[in-house]
């Protein structure tokens, strides 16, 4: 659509093609691997991807693991699982920062030569107070002035191992009196005497992100280097390392605002605590915004990437109600995905009037709003489940369900009239008596007679039990994320188990991450953890109703 107004970033790119500046654009994402990926970075991710796409242009999946410190293997997997599951396709371009360990070194050999790197003596601590603050300039390192053979030399000895971690740095030489802090000659390599998961102990000396970044994009040929904000004022550090190296076609760094949602948990520290304490069922648990638990949860891509369009793209942080995200996964599933009968509650409703041992397959629609989804046969007979809440013995005004005297009709199948009900020694009801109407079948009486209310069932004798979990947010909304003590203000609620639920044999066949809408309870999905083909267990993706309007 031509007339949709576009966002900033696609105004820049626009501009540097009419420009002649770049004559294909490539994007990349570039994941550290020492964590799940979260909706925040399926931002990003379906951001560059979608550029990419729009301007006929390259995608990269590139791996940032500089940082032998934190990274792990096991995550690159995932990582890539959750990429691939989103519908990025990076193709044959999927790239490791550690690739480029050998034309870093070589880019920083480049900056001694040109007298615009040093090596450092000062400790951590003396870096960091000769570094100033906003408003103070930062002090000359004594090592500033080092020949360009001596910077050479130490250079080489501490690529071979000669000095200890945080015994000697490299530095830009830039700035000590700039403004910015970040061009106050920065840390560009350190000494670090670590195993890395790629390079193994190859090198004891790592480049540091600011300098390591620009490279690798350049190296890639991104063109369009998309961040988030808290890199706006690195990116004169950024410019100047594209600029002082020489690269032919120099990236370009863009930042946006990062995604938030409110009410949810993304913060890695506390996402391990609940997993310690026991609170959640791993990075997965579908209570939390991982891409992976989302995917458990029942989203699909194209809700996510509903999400993200919605969200739009800015230079200001804001933060996005977990309703939105609730929509969007509505709105896809509506029309897509069959809507079935379940009962999460039951309780016994027999038709005193009805063959014993009869069976009747109805033939019903599977989703009434979009016939392309055809229909299936369910089963009916004499003793049916339904949902407690469904029966009442002294029914209060305007309620129009099931109680004695009272016509309801059964989904998809027939009117009854509630003729009695048996309860236990403690007053509970075990079991409701009814008595149908043989010639309204269908869910129509020919006489033309209304009936007010319409209640869902399942055949006792057929139903699949099943176990469904019903999450609500983690978080108490009320109160917001954080306690006083800065503990997590969890909902006791955010996991109800219900182990007694019967749905339609049909469900029987349901593979992992199949979802349904279940009528009048929302939509549910197969566990992809805990289910198996006679345990089922379903998790509900968002109920039906919500109070958020687009
Ligand atoms: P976290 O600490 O939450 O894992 P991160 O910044 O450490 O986030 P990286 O692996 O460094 O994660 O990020 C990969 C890419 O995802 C980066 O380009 C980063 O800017 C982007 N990104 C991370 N968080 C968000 C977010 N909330 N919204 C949009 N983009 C994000
Ligand atoms: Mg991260
Ligand atoms: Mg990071």
């Amino acid at each position: 659509n031509e007339t949709v107004s576009r966002n900033f970033i696609e105004q820049i790119i626009e501009k540097d093609i009419e420009e002649g500046n770049c004559e294909a654009i490539c994007t990349r994402f570039p994941p550290e691997p020492n964590g799940y990926l979260h909706i925040g970075h399926a931002k990003s991710i379906l951001l560059n991807y979608g550029l990419a796409q729009k301007y006929n242009g390259k995608f990269n999946l590139r791996f940032d693991d500089t940082n032998p410190t934190k990274e792990k293997f096991e995550f690159v997997e995932s990582i890539k699982a959750d990429v691939e599951w989103l519908g990025a396709d990076w193709e044959d371009r999927l790239f490791f920062a550690s690739g480029y360990f050998q034309q870093m070194y070589e880019a920083a050999v480049k900056l001694i030569q040109k007298g615009k790197a040093y090596v450092c003596d000062l400790t951590p601590e003396e870096i960091r107070e000769y570094r100033g603050t906003l408003t103070e300039a930062g002090k000359e390192s004594p090592c500033r002035n080092r020949s360009i053979e001596e910077n050479l030399k130490l250079f080489e000895e501490m690529r071979a191992g000669i000095y200890k971690d945080g015994e000697k740095v490299l530095r830009a030489k830039i700035d000590m009196a700039s403004p910015n802090i970040n061009m106050r000659d920065p840390i560009i390599y350190r000494v670090a005497h670590m195993t890395h998961h790629n390079t193994g102990d190859a090198w004891c000396i790592y480049p540091m992100y600011d300098f390591a970044h620009p490279i690798e994009d350049a190296i890639e040929g991104v063109t369009h280097s998309i961040c988030t904000l808290e890199f706006e004022d690195h990116r004169p550090l950024y410019d100047w390392v594209v600029r002082e190296l020489g690269y032919e076609h120099p990236p370009k760094q863009i930042e946006f605002a990062k995604l938030y949602l409110t009410n949810v948990v993304t913060g890695k520290r506390y996402i391990k605590k609940l997993v310690e304490d026991g609170i959640v069922d791993g990075w997965d648990d579908p209570r939390l915004v991982s891409i992976a638990a989302l995917r458990r949860r029942g989203f699909t891509p194209e809700s996510i990437k509903r999400f993200v369009e919605l969200c739009g793209v800015s230079k200001s942080n804001s933060s996005v109600d977990y309703a939105m995200l609730e929509y969007c996964i509505r709105e896809d599933l509506k029309l897509k995905r069959p809507r079935v009968m379940a009962v999460l509650d039951p309780v016994k409703l027999v038709i005193d009037n009805y063959p014993e041992g009869q069976t009747e397959e109805l033939l019903v629609d599977n989703n009434l709003e979009n016939p392309a989804l055809g229909q299936r046969t369910v089963p009916f007979s004499r003793e049916l489940y339904i949902e407690r809440e469904d029966f009442m013995e002294e029914p209060p005004k305007k309620y129009r369900r099931l109680y004695p005297g009272n016509e309801v009709r059964l989904m998809n199948a027939y009117f009854v009239i509630c003729t009695g009900f048996e309860k236990d020694e403690q007053g509970n009801i075990i079991k409701i008596h009814c008595t149908y109407d043989p010639e309204s079948r269908g869910g129509n009486s020919p006489d033309g007679r209304k009936v007010r209310g319409t209640i869902h069932w399942v055949s006792a004798e057929h139903a699949k039990k099943a176990e469904i979990r019903l999450y609500e947010n983690i978080i108490d909304e009320e109160k917001g994320v954080y306690n006083e003590d800065g503990s997590l203000n969890l909902n006791p609620n955010s996991l109800i188990v219900k182990t007694e639920c019967y749905v339609e044999p049909s469900l029987g066949q349901a593979e992992k991450y199949d979802s349904f809408q279940f009528v009048r309870q929302g939509f549910f999905c197969v566990d992809a953890k805990d289910s198996s083909g006679d345990a089922l267990v379903f998790n509900r993706i968002v109920s039906l109703k919500s109070s958020y309007k687009l």
